[in-house]
């Protein structure tokens, strides 16, 4: 079977602050492995299409205004468990109810400026990455780089 993978992203003020280095770092000395990177604009297409689920949201218009304030950096991740896992190194949606150790747990206090992304759920995961990496991801081990997948 196929290596589970997720779409992880460093939001704007994620980037503003300095700590694309520190949320990277965290998977990598997890253990996972990078197969896509970009710093990129977002767009109100993309952002609409990633957070449809949550259109009807009173703090929608908020977010998608947040996420336009600044580039974003999109990640896809690789390795056992994940969606879940990466769930976890992010912490809680709330960064006040995260735990110290966590993403936001350490580095924020804001439900409006989370610092990050993580895909929910296996099905979501794939949504994303078609959506911020059309031209798909790199399949790479030592010694041997594979084509896009
Ligand atoms: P998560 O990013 O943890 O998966 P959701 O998918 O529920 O959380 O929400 C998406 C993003 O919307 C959150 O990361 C956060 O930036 C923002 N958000 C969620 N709830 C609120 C809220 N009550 N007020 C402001 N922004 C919120
Ligand atoms: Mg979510």
């Amino acid at each position: 079977m196929a290596e589970e993978r997720t779409y992880i992203m460093v939001k704007p003020d994620g980037v503003e602050r300095g700590l694309v280095g520190e949320i990277i770092k965290r998977f990598e000395s997890k253990g996972y492995k990078l197969v896509a990177l970009q710093l990129l604009p977002t767009s109100r297409e993309l952002l609409n299409e990633h957070y449809c689920d949550l259109k009807d949201k009173p703090f929608f218009p908020k977010l998608i205004n947040y996420m336009l304030s600044g580039p974003v950096v999109g990640m896809v991740w690789e390795g056992k468990d994940i969606v879940k896992t990466g769930r976890r190194l992010l912490g809680e949606t709330d960064p006040l109810k995260s735990a110290p150790g966590t993403i936001r747990g350490d580095y924020c206090i804001d439900v409006g400026k989370n610092l990050c992304h993580g895909s929910d759920s296996v099905e979501s995961a794939q949504r994303e990455i078609s959506l911020w990496f059309p031209n798909g991801v790199l399949s790479w081990e030592r010694h041997n780089v594979h084509k896009l997948i």
